[in-house]
């Protein structure tokens, strides 16, 4: 808005006039005092201020603005009767931002006076509004260097204090603290400690995780410095994010070496007890299933006998997955692979299961003949367990489908499906781990829980794809896919 002072209204009046026709704000004060006034309560742009006026003249007027802080720059084009050197005008007003128009008023040149000024009012205020910007983004951006320098100040507090070898890096990888434990296992700050030969390389991992900006997890060996033996660390580096940025990575290891012990302790004691039952208990089934033939006694004597046959089964079972577990933890599970006809391998699974379920039917879809590599022996375990499942997972144990089909992927597919109590999606994740059992499951049913984590280990020696599609309270449809014979590669 433009101020015009000046006391004759006509002046006034005629200046206004002018303004308001080039679309300019204008407001208007008739004496000095009144001027004052106005620029206490709103902003000009530009003042447009009569030099001869009664009372407060227009120099005095300028005078006074020039000492007011908020009016110290606006710019004034003075109304004068003659011709005024500029000097002369008015002391103290700095801001350079001042001109003169001799009366009478030329409309021209007040017009192109009156535009200058007010482009160089707004150009200012943006400059200004610029610059306040500025300096708020400046401070901001003060604050929370400072805020992240206060939390790295305090992370680090705390990795000195864990009992663990632990680091941070900056979010390309490189390491920018660590703590005291580090230096008993590495002679440099940017060096990790040095890993067993047979335990991969810390440095791969690190790429990929920089790459993938997904945490990192790793069990690996590594020794002090100037030591001789090498103990078990879990690495654990995890991203530490800001507004969905990663601005560090903290890392720790671990020494997990007595649980490794303890596991391996476990898992030895697993191996050798199965073993040492499977002895006797072969000799119990042989010695039982004799009997069963040669028994010649009455009814209820030889139900005793064939219920005994199919517990000392069942016992059989659990101490044959007991076995295969200790096996795929020493790396010992091993069979080899032939061509076999999946078909023929189904059919006879089934013969056989029909002794063991002789009340179940299952409903056939779709068929299968084609060759796939496998081991038959290993693969009828995989398709036993997952009908054994479908069974005990069903309450009224009806309506299971095993779904057979070659895909266009030259896949064998195979699907054990059942209309049971389902599986959640979070425990679907986790049920091919092993010793892993749906605490809801174990109301229908009892087990290990290693079933089918043996399945997977056979399975991935298959080279293949396998899985559960399951909602809960409606049922699961557990499946591999092997590639056709001739294929892909074999183990
Ligand atoms: P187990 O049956 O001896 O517990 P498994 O390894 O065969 O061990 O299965 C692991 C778990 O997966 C089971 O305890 C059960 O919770 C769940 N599960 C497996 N098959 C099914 C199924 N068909 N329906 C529902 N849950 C199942």
């Amino acid at each position: 808005m433009i101020l015009i002072v000046d006391d004759r209204p006509e002046n006034l009046f005629s200046l206004k006039s002018i303004l308001e026709l080039h679309s300019f704000d204008v407001d208007t004060a008739s004496s000095g005092e009144e001027a004052l006034k106005k620029t206490l309560k709103n902003e000009y742009a530009l003042i447009i201020l009569d030099v001869q006026m009664p009372g407060m003249d227009g120099f005095e007027v300028a005078e006074f603005l020039s000492g007011n802080n908020s009016t110290k720059d606006t710019p004034i084009i003075f109304l004068s009767a003659v011709n005024t050197e500029k000097k002369f005008i008015t002391k103290g007003y700095t801001s350079g931002a001042i001109d003169y128009i001799v009366k009478p008023i030329d409309t021209d040149i007040l017009l192109l006076k009156v535009k200058t000024f007010h482009r160089l009012y707004e150009q200012n205020r943006e400059l200004n509004l610029a610059q306040q910007k500025l300096q708020t983004e400046i401070e901001f951006r003060k604050k929370a260097q400072q805020q992240i320098q206060d939390k790295a100040h305090e992370l680090n507090g705390i990795l000195a204090s864990i009992p663990q070898v632990a680091f941070t890096a900056t979010p390309d990888g490189n390491i920018d603290f660590v703590n005291e434990k580090w230096h008993a296992f590495s002679g440099s700050f940017s060096e990790f400690p040095e890993v067993h030969p047979d335990d991969g390389c810390i440095k791969a991992a690190w790429k990929k995780m920089l790459l993938d900006k997904s945490p990192l997890q790793l069990e690996l060996r590594i020794r002090k410095l100037h030591a001789k033996e090498y103990r078990y660390h879990l690495l654990k580096v995890v991203p530490v994010k800001e507004n969905d940025s990663i601005v560090k990575w903290v890392g720790t290891f671990t020494d997990i070496e007595e649980q490794k012990e303890a596991i391996k302790r476990k898992d030895e004691f697993l191996g050798m007890a199965s073993h040492e039952l499977k002895t006797p208990l072969t000799s119990i089934k042989a010695y039982i299933q004799l009997l069963g033939k040669v028994l010649t006694a009455d009814e209820e004597t030889k139900n005793f006998v064939t219920r005994t046959i199919v517990q000392v089964n069942k016992l059989d079972g659990l101490i044959n997955d007991l076995l295969d577990i200790s096996k795929i933890e020493n790396g010992k599970l091993k069979f080899d692979l032939e061509i076999i006809d999946f078909e023929e391998l189904l059919s006879s699974t089934l013969e056989m299961l029909m002794h063991i379920y002789p009340d179940i039917s299952l409903k056939r879809i779709g068929k299968a003949p084609v060759k796939i590599m496998g081991n038959a022996i290993r693969l009828e375990q995989v398709i036993i367990n997952f009908i054994s499942n479908a069974i005990k997972y069903s309450p009224q144990q009806t309506g299971i489908e095993l779904i057979t089909q070659v895909s266009g992927d030259n896949e064998l597919y195979f699907a054990v499906k059942d209309h049971g109590i389902g599986i959640s999606p979070e425990n679907q994740a986790h049920i091919f781990g092993k010793f892993y059992r749906v605490s809801e499951a174990t109301t229908y049913a009892q087990g290990l829980g290693i079933g089918l984590h043996i399945c997977a280990e056979i399975l991935k020696r298959h080279n293949a794809r396998y899985g559960v599609i399951s909602e809960p309270g409606k049922g699961s449809e557990f499946y591999f896919a092997i590639p056709l014979a001739g294929t892909a590669p074999t183990n």
